[in-house]
């Protein structure tokens, strides 16, 4: 039989005297590791990285224990977890609910002193019941799973309770809560909390959750890239959740029923935030920034608030009531919205003296980036950029004349956009011209499926090396074949000019769809010197704060060209920042989860199959010549059936503080 060596009465020779950063033992992952006993095994393998920056004694997480501090607490902490982990059991399964119910009232028994051994065992077995019949991922892996493994390697401390030796206390415990889903969006929206709000027929409830981290949620649940769905744990049964068109139809419903307004500041401050942009990161900085009652203005260049949303998304993809709708709440709330009023030259002194105390930048980056190709500086009539082109199709721009044959160059969303725009107006032949093969292509992949199923065509393996013109109109393109070489830094792999393939492609129109860069144009040549780094603007990427004081940056400006999501989730947290500031208060948000494979779990067991619910099409007889959305959404019994085949993979940690109480961070209750 295993030797146990209860947390605190281990080896003085052998314990390390000083508190460690490291473990003394684990159960991480079903492996135990006592570090205490002569040559154990090394902890590298057997132990979540980022843990180390947690300022904890003992923790106890879905996927094992770990301790670092010989004073740490088992028994105590188990019922600390526990009690957390009952707050996530839905009673869906009752085995479950009355398993977790029935282990804490044990608990109860050792706090009156009337534990037995047997209780012991009954906790291992309900354990065990739980993880085999439990319904979903959090009952199977996360509800009892380390209580059980508590009770097999800490079993000294146990007995010791059932004993009158020790007794439960509470020593202060923090905890968090999420799931692999929620880690990957890139805005941490409630994932798991707001389908369950669906699945439950509480589409406004879920609505609501939503909006905590995502302002534009019918816009959202259009274009979003969906992170989520590839992170989702579901795939490895069947196919992953439709989270984002789950977002959609709580949006969707609530227009249908009657549209809710955004909430008001309970309370005004004094001070006020100026913001210049109106793209997804500087509406979710003004919905929160007004939310904390300070007074907002936003500057924008262009006639509608949305950015990118607004004038490079086609309306297919993106109908523009949902955006004017969600956009319109912001500005109800009381957001100043100046449109139309670009800012040609900031200068932060003269917004100072006017009042404002803060600055947000979400300027995006709206400048078509040069591809490097002879000639495509000379002016040429018929050779346009991606962006400029979608602007004047968003503007319904009298000067787009259909042509027999256009080339698109790029494989992303850009290149996509444009090529099923084009078919939409009536040009004949549409191509896009990629230098890789399908496979390393940036756009999404439903967006290339639908692009070919309506008769966009794609030539891979070719680059354009030049424009041809003649006399100031384009004549065509000069390109080279590509063989794949080895990977990039980016892992896709390089693409590299086949000697001697040139050729020439005769096009009436080539539109040039390879990337956007920031226009700083708007700054001082000194402000230019601080506040960029190479062509985009530098911003802490955790509180958005640039080198300048009172100065805040996110969105596109700040990463280069991204997506909504990524600019939403930098406009929230620059409000949360910019609130610190101003209250004189600090502000660094702390991820307890980065570093850590939430993808991990201990049972995975056998679950039956349940494809995802097909969301209906616009038949491709009925797109062109139009924009009328493709997508249809789901129906609301289409949202309740997808919602049911959530897995709940809830990740819970519990763990016992290693700091006086004052500077203890605060346990959040993400995706509960
Ligand atoms: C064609 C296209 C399709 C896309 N499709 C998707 C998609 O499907 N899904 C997805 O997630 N992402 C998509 N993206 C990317 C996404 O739109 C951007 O990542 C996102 O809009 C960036 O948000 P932002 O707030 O940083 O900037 P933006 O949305 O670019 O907003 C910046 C705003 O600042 C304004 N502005 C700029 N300079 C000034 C100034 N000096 N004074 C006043 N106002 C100024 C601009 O007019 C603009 O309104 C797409 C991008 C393009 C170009
Ligand atoms: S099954 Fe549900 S909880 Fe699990 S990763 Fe997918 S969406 Fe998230
Ligand atoms: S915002 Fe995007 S990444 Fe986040 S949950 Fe929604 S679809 Fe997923």
């Amino acid at each position: 039989m295993r030797k146990q060596h209860p947390i605190g009465k281990g080896d003085p020779q052998k314990i390390p005297s000083q508190q460690s950063r490291f473990p003394l033992v684990t159960t991480w992952g079903g492996r135990f590791i006592d570090r205490r006993i002569k040559n154990a095994p090394t902890m590298a393998d057997n132990f979540p990285g980022k843990l180390e920056e947690l300022p904890f004694k003992g923790i106890m997480t879905w996927n094992g224990i770990v301790v670092r501090h010989e004073d740490a607490d088992i028994p105590s902490l188990t019922y600390a977890y526990l009690r957390e982990a009952r707050k996530i059991s839905c009673g869906e399964c009752s085995v479950c609910m009355i398993g977790l119910d029935r282990v804490i009232g044990i608990f109860r028994k050792f706090i009156e002193g009337t534990g037995t051994i047997q209780d012991l065992k009954e906790i291992e077995e309900i354990a065990y019941q739980v993880s085999v019949n439990g319904k979903c991922y959090f009952g199977r892996s996360a509800a009892l799973v380390p209580v059980a493994d508590a009770i097999k390697h800490f079993r000294q401390d146990f007995l010791a309770l059932i004993t009158g030796k020790r007794v439960l206390i509470n020593r202060g415990y923090e905890f968090a809560v999420t799931a692999p889903c929620i880690e990957a969006c890139p805005a941490s929206l409630p994932i798991t909390a707001y389908i369950e709000k669906i699945k439950n027929f509480q589409f406004r409830e879920s609505l609501e959750l939503i909006r905590l981290q995502c302002i534009l949620p019918g816009v959202i649940g259009r274009t979003c890239t969906h992170p989520c769905e590839t992170a989702c744990i579901r795939q490895k049964i069947d196919e992953s959740l439709s989270i984002r068109l789950l977002k959609r139809a709580a949006a969707d419903e609530d227009l249908k029923e009657g549209a809710s307004s955004l909430p008001l500041p309970r309370k005004e401050k004094p001070e006020k935030v100026c913001i210049i942009g109106a793209g997804p990161a500087g509406l979710a900085a003004a919905y929160h920034l007004r939310l904390f009652g300070y007074g907002v203005t936003i500057f924008e260049g262009l006639s509608a608030m949305g950015g990118m949303a607004a004038v490079g998304i086609p309306d297919y993809r993106l109908p523009k009531e949902v955006l004017f709708h969600e956009t319109n709440l912001i500005k109800r709330m009381g957001v100043d919205v100046f449109l139309n009023r670009g800012v040609d030259l900031l200068k932060w002194d003269d917004l100072k003296e006017q009042g404002f105390k803060a600055l947000f930048l979400s300027v995006g980056a709206h400048r078509g980036g040069d591809m490097g190709l002879a000639g495509e500086n000379d002016l040429v009539d018929g050779f346009e950029q991606g962006i400029d082109f979608l602007r004047k199709v968003q503007e319904r721009c009298s000067d787009i004349k259909p042509v027999r044959k256009v080339f698109i160059l790029g494989g992303g969303n850009v290149a996509i956009d444009c090529a099923r725009s084009c078919l939409r107006l009536g040009f004949s032949h549409v191509e896009i011209l990629y230098r890789r093969s399908r496979k390393e292509m940036p756009a999404l992949p439903e967006e290339i499926d639908e692009a070919l199923k309506e008769g966009v065509k794609i030539r891979y393996l070719t680059a354009p090396l030049r424009v041809k013109s003649k006399w100031g109109r384009l004549e065509g393109l000069e390109c080279v074949k590509m063989k794949l070489g080895d990977p990039d830094h980016t892992g896709r792999r390089k693409p590299v000019p086949v000697a001697g393939s040139s050729f020439t492609l005769k096009a009436d129109k080539v539109i040039a769809a390879t990337g956007q860069e920031v226009d700083a144009s708007f700054l001082t040549e000194q402000d230019r010197k601080k506040l960029l780094r190479g062509n985009k603007v530098w911003a802490d990427p955790l509180t958005c704060q640039t080198d300048l004081e009172g100065v805040f940056a996110g969105g596109d400006c700040v990463t280069g060209p991204a997506t909504l999501i990524e600019a939403l989730g930098m406009g929230n947290r620059a409000a949360r920042s910019i609130d610190a500031y101003l209250q004189g208060k600090p502000y660094r948000p702390q991820n307890f989860f980065a570093g850590i494979d939430t993808s991990l779990q201990r049972n995975d067991g056998f679950l039956p199959t349940k494809q995802a619910v097909r969301v209906r099409l616009l038949p491709e007889s009925r797109r062109m010549g139009d924009f009328i959305e493709v997508e249809a959404g789901f129906t609301r019994n289409e949202a309740m059936e997808e919602a049911r085949r959530c897995l709940r993979c809830y990740r819970l940690m519990v763990w016992e503080v290693d700091k006086p109480k004052e500077e203890q961070p605060k346990g959040r209750g993400r995706g509960t």
